[in-house]
């Protein structure tokens, strides 16, 4: 399975695949929190799930990656079931409720390290049932890791996934510095970072026309991360 490392030692962590070749990787994030739920639960958020971007890969024949958190499986099990029956969509891990496992990440509730191997442990479990193209790529909310939350991971022979470009997009409010914070930085071997969470990145469906725009236009190829990481 693309991502499976050696069990028992520290995993890798990588932002891009080799700088030869044309290929990018379009990485999907799938956030959910206990806040989140409640905000879906009393009417204040009507989605975290973006299909627009769904609509626009599919119809575009265009290969993605999405890092999803348990607990947005098991709020859009529709839609995950969407993302795995895809040929061209892989699927990661995003931890279980999107908790930092380190002191300080952005404003994130924050988790012992101590529990980071379970809760990564049972969102493989979550994902693992839809099938289609699985992995054992692991991304940590807001990229947030020290070695302690490395070492923890050590029994799961996972890999985690960074990324070198940084769309900006959550809590946007505009579609054009996404397009420009890409379009600025990617080359080719980018793993390049969004999210499909709708109300809390309300801009990236209307960026991600114009992103791959300029992938075309640059000769760069979306392809699925394993592919790109893999890529010589
Ligand atoms: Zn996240």
């Amino acid at each position: 399975m693309p991502g499976t490392t050696r069990v028992g030692s520290r995993p890798p962590v990588v932002d891009h695949g080799p700088r030869t070749g044309n290929r990018v990787a379009l990485t999907f994030d799938a956030d959910m929190t206990d806040g989140m739920l409640k905000n879906l639960r009393t009417g204040r958020v009507k989605s975290y799930a973006n299909l627009r971007i769904l609509d626009l890969l599919e119809r575009e024949e265009v290969p993605a990656t999405f890092f999803l958190t348990g607990k947005w499986v098991q709020r859009y099990p529709d839609v995950t079931r969407r993302i795995a029956d895809n040929p061209r969509f892989e699927l990661a891990n995003h931890t279980y409720g999107h908790a930092a496992f380190t002191g300080d990440c952005y404003d994130l509730p924050a988790q012992p390290v101590s529990e980071l191997r379970g809760d990564v442990a049972k969102t493989f479990e979550v994902i693992e049932p839809y099938g289609g193209r699985q992995t054992r790529y692991f991304r940590f909310p807001g990229l947030c890791h020290d070695p302690a939350a490395l070492d923890a991971l050590a029994p799961l022979g996972v890999t985690v996934v960074d990324g070198d470009v940084v769309s900006g997009d959550p809590f946007a409010t505009a579609w054009k510095p996404l397009v420009r914070a890409v379009l600025d930085h990617v080359r080719p071997g980018s793993v390049v970072i969004m999210h499909v969470t709708e109300a809390n990145a309300a801009m990236t469906d209307e960026a991600l026309p114009h992103i791959l725009a300029g992938l075309r236009e640059r000769d760069l190829v979306p392809a699925p991360l394993s592919e790109v990481l893999a890529a010589g």
